[in-house]
C-alpha cells in the first residue's frame, strides 16, 4: 500500500545501529536486542543521515501515499515486506479556534491521534516494533500495558501472524481487554499496575523465550511514534510549533519527537531550527516528571500509590525518565500536573467547543494548557499544539 511508489533501487531504510542512550556502546540492528546490557538504559536508533540528506526529498515524501511508512527512509525497517500496516500515521493538526479564542489564543492547535487504527496513537510505536520484529524473525511477542499499547500490539501481531501475551492492571478500560482478546492475544489482568504488570512480563519473558515490547525495554516503539515530529514539521511548512503539550506515561512520543528534531535537522529539511518548548502533562495523582522536573532531578522516583482515571498517564516511573528530563530542560520547556477533575472539565469542554471527544489523557493536555496561560507561560500569538493522544470513546466504562 504505502510502498506503492517504492522502486527496486530506491534505499529503503538508512538505519545503521542501535547506540545506548546510557554509556553509547553500539549494538548491530540486525540482531535482537532489548536494552543496554551493561547500563540498563534504552537503546536508541541510528541513521546515516548524511547520505539520506544526500539522496532524500522532503517534498518527495509529501508526494507519496499516506501514512506513517511514507518516511520509511528514517523507520528501522530494511525490507517493505516486513512493514506491519493498518494504516496508521497522517492524523489531522485541526485548528482550536473557539477554545482558543476563549483563552486568548490565536494559533492554538490539536494533533489529534485519535483516528489511529485502534483508536490512539500507540498504534504506531506498534507498527514499527511489530514491523522489526517481524524482520527480526521473532514469534510470539508480550507486553505489560496499561491498555491501548495492548490493544495495538494485539492488533498488529494478529496481522503479522505472531503469537501475543498482555499483561494489563484489572481495572483497564473494558475496549482494551476486549480489543486485545478479538485479536487472539492471551491478556492476564493483574491485581494492581502497570509496574506491577512489568515485573510478572519480565519473568514469563525470560522463562518462555516471550520478545517483551515494553516501552523503552526495546528500541523501536518509539521511531513510529516519533514520525508524529515529522508530521508536524510538515505541517508547519518546515518550521516546529512554538510549544508542544504532551501527555506523558512512558515518554515515547515525548522523546521521539525530540529525536524525530535532531533528525530533521540533520537532514538539512528544516527552514527554521528554532525548536519547540516541551511540556510534559501528567495527572496529580501520579506525577514523577513533574517532581522530578520541578527538583531540577535527572531521574524520577518510583511514585507511590499512582492513581488517575487517565490510565495511560498511571505510569509510576519511565524507563526513560532521564530521556524525558533531558528533553524537557534542554527544550526549556517545563512539566505541569492536572486533576481528574480538571480533566473531566477539559473532556467536556474540547467535545463541546470543538467536537472532539478527546481520550482523558489528550484532554489532560487542555488542562494544562489553561494553567500555562494563567501563569503567562504562553504567549497569545505563539503556535501550541495540544497531543489528543487517543479517543474517548475507548473509555467509556469511566462516562457517567
Ligand atoms: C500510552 C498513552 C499515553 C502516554 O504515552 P507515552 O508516550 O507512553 O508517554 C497518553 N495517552 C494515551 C491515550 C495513551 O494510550
Ligand atoms: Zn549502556
Amino acid at each position: 500500500m504505502t510502498t506503492k511508489k517504492l522502486q527496486v533501487s530506491e534505499q529503503i531504510s538508512y538505519l545503521t545501529e542501535l547506540q545506548c542512550s546510557g554509556c553509547g556502546s553500539l549494538y548491530s540492528a540486525a540482531e535482537v536486542h532489548t536494552y543496554c546490557p551493561d547500563c540498563q538504559s534504552p537503546l536508541l536508533v541510528n541513521y546515516d543521515l548524511n547520505t539520506a540528506r544526500r539522496h532524500v526529498d522532503r517534498d518527495e515524501i509529501h508526494s507519496r501515499l499516506k501514512g506513517m511508512w511514507r518516511w520509511h527512509e528514517v523507520l528501522p525497517v530494511r525490507e517493505a515486506q516486513n512493514m506491519v500496516t493498518l494504516g496508521e500515521g497522517d492524523t489531522p493538526l485541526l485548528q482550536l479556534p473557539r477554545v482558543g479564542s476563549s483563552l486568548g489564543l490565536t494559533n492554538l492547535f490539536v494533533k489529534d491521534e485519535s483516528g489511529n487504527p485502534t483508536g490512539s496513537f500507540k498504534a504506531r510505536g506498534l507498527s514499527a516494533a511489530i514491523s522489526k520484529a517481524k524482520e527480526l524473525g521473532i514469534q510470539k511477542v508480550i507486553i505489560p500495558t496499561a491498555g491501548n499499547a495492548g490493544g495495538a500490539m494485539a492488533a498488529y501481531a494478529a496481522r503479522a501472524d505472531m503469537r501475543a501475551m498482555i499483561y494489563m492492571p484489572k481495572d483497564t478500560p473494558s475496549a482494551n481487554v476486549i480489543e486485545s482478546r478479538i485479536a487472539g492475544a492471551e491478556v492476564i489482568l493483574v491485581d494492581g499496575i502497570i509496574s506491577d504488570a512489568a515485573g510478572m512480563v519480565g519473568i514469563k519473558a525470560r522463562e518462555e523465550g516471550w520478545f517483551d515490547v515494553s516501552t523503552f525495554k526495546e528500541p523501536y516503539r518509539m521511531e513510529g511514534k516519533k514520525i508524529m515530529g515529522y508530521e508536524l514539521a510538515e505541517a508547519f511548512d518546515w518550521e516546529l510549533p512554538d510549544v508542544i503539550i504532551y501527555p506523558t506515561g512512558g515518554g515515547t512520543g515525548l522523546v521521539g519527537m525530540w529525536k524525530a528534531f535532531d533528525e530533521l535537522e540533520k537532514l538539512g529539511w528544516l527552514d527554521n531550527t528554532k525548536r519547540p518548548r516541551m511540556v510534559s502533562v501528567q495527572a496529580e495523582g501520579c506525577a514523577p516528571v513533574v517532581k522530578a522536573f520541578e527538583q531540577k532531578a535527572a531521574f524520577c522516583d518510583f511514585w507511590i500509590n499512582a492513581k488517575t482515571i487517565a490510565s495511560g498517564l498511571r505510569v509510576p516511573k519511565s524507563f526513560a525518565d532521564h530521556l524525558i528530563l533531558a528533553s524537557l530542560y534542554e527544550s526549556s520547556g517545563t512539566a505541569v500536573a492536572v486533576s481528574d477533575a480538571s480533566i473531566t472539565e477539559a473532556q467536556k469542554e474540547l467535545a463541546k467547543a470543538e467536537g472532539i471527544f478527546a481520550a482523558p489523557e489528550g484532554a489532560a493536555t487542555l488542562a494544562a494548557l489553561k494553567e500555562l496561560v494563567r501563569q503567562r507561560w504562553i504567549q497569545p500569538d505563539e503556535r501550541v499544539v495540544l497531543f489528543n493522544t487517543g479517543s474517548g470513546l475507548k473509555y467509556l466504562d469511566q462516562q457517567g
